[in-house]
């Protein structure tokens, strides 16, 4: 049951018609615990009450399924404005982007001359960029970029999958280069991922490991206690300094945790996503936990004294609702014919 609700939120995730609809509905249907708001200003509040508890920020404008120049551009010109704006407050954060935000899917050397002007911009104000890792198909594309770019920028980085078979021979290949370690949130298929949890979480502890005893820095982006656990003994073991990593988790999951590592000692840094593009990132983390569905149900339907919600928020909840539904009787019966044939 838990792998057909994981393939069916990753479903809705992928498509395009749903995340259109959900910049229409507005922000709703509880994404407001996981997503910071949808503009500059909103965002740049979160970041300043992280770090005044210690903590640091990468910040994610969120978009995907860009297919056309005008809205790249626009991605663009919004990240340069974040940065702008980080530079300006003074905060604590450095960004985080997708390549198919910034026209992978249209032309990858546009796509590079993009991450071009955001990098030297960034590179002016000393922040640091990562290059989120999306899906399989992706994959290679966003390394050939990166390694483009590594050419003449030094402030940038990517996220290893530790789902994915290549991810040791890769990272070996982006030794110098700083990395996020992920378990990898995407549908992939047996040919090129671990399909077992336990292989992906005993991929990801090996390559942790391999990199805190090397030198590049590298963030751990998991809320896996039993990892984040293990890996603290590790560094403790081998006297690593706490400079050569930091633990890095998503805005909203495991408030508790991520202060108690930031009090610990530990360098934190917050993954903050915001802006109107909200749903595929927000039905992916629906995918890897189904109790994250609690807290939003309560959250769109009820109102704090657990009254039921009207207008256009329970309205935003019905139609995704009844989208969901629609979309889940579509799957089943398609699946349920490809098992026929
Ligand atoms: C900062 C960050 C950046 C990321 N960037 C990318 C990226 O670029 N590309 C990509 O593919 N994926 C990315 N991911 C997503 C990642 O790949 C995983 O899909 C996601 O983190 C879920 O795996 P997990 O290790 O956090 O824990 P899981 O494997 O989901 O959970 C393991 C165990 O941890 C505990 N746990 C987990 N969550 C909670 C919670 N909320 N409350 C209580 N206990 C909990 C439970 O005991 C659970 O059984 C990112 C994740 C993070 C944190």
């Amino acid at each position: 049951m838990a792998n057909v609700m994981r393939d069916f939120f990753i479903g809705l995730s992928n498509n395009r018609f749903l995340n259109t609809q959900a910049k229409k509905w507005g922000f709703s249907l509880g994404a407001d615990k996981f997503v910071a708001g949808t503009t500059v200003e909103s965002v740049m509040e979160a970041v300043k009450e992280l770090n005044h508890q210690g903590i640091s920020c990468t910040l994610d404008n969120l978009g995907e399924f860009v297919s056309d120049k005008t809205e790249a551009g626009e991605a663009k010109d919004k990240i340069i404005r974040l940065l702008n704006t980080i530079h300006e407050e003074n905060v604590d954060c450095h960004l985080s982007v997708k390549l198919t935000q910034l026209g992978l899917d249209i032309d990858q050397a546009y796509c590079t001359e993009n991450m071009r002007e955001i990098l030297d911009i960034a590179r002016q104000y000393n922040i640091f960029v990562n290059i989120d890792m999306e899906d399989y198909s992706h994959y290679d594309q966003t390394l050939e970029v990166l390694q483009a770019l590594r050419k003449d920028y030094d402030n940038v980085g990517t996220v290893i999958q530790s789902y994915l078979y290549r991810a040791e021979e890769d990272m070996e290949n982006l030794k110098n280069v700083r990395l996020r370690i992920v378990k990898g949130a995407y549908k992939e298929s047996e040919e090129v991922a671990y399909p077992e949890k336990q292989d992906i979480d005993r991929n990801f502890l090996e390559l942790a490991k391999q990199r805190l005893a090397g030198d590049t820095f590298t963030s751990i982006g998991t809320h896996d206690h039993h990892i984040i656990n293990e890996l603290k003994a590790f560094a403790d073991e081998h006297n690593i300094d706490h400079d050569k990593f930091e633990f890095q988790m998503l805005y909203g999951f495991r408030n508790d945790m991520q202060n108690k590592l930031a009090n610990e000692g530990y360098n934190f840094c917050t993954y903050i996503p915001f802006g109107d593009d909200w749903f595929g990132y927000f039905m992916r983390r629906l995918a890897e936990r189904p109790q994250n569905m609690t807290l939003v149900l309560k959250d769109t339907f009820y109102t704090e004294d657990n009254k039921l919600k009207k207008g256009p928020i329970a309205a935003g909840g019905a139609v995704a609702a009844t989208s969901a539904i629609a979309l889940w009787c579509v799957k089943a019966k398609r699946d349920r014919k490809k098992d026929n044939e």
